[in-house]
């Protein structure tokens, strides 16, 4: 995902701004790391470049 896209995404359970952590990233996008709100205490990952923005509840 782009780093631009961070100003973007909100917490799918309570819209809040979320931080994010970069574990592998190139020129362009964030390939690996994960989003956390910190109001809900919940981790979000990025895997291939995509966030997994679904709530806990709903993955898998
Ligand atoms: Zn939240």
């Amino acid at each position: 995902m782009k780093r631009d896209l961070l100003d973007i995404l909100a917490c799918p359970l309570c819209k809040g701004d979320l931080t994010i952590e970069i574990f592998e990233e190139n020129d362009l996008e964030i390939i690996t790391g994960k989003l956390f709100c910190k109001v809900c205490n919940e981790c979000y990952p990025i895997e291939d470049g995509i966030p997994n923005m679904l709530p806990p509840d709903l993955r898998d």
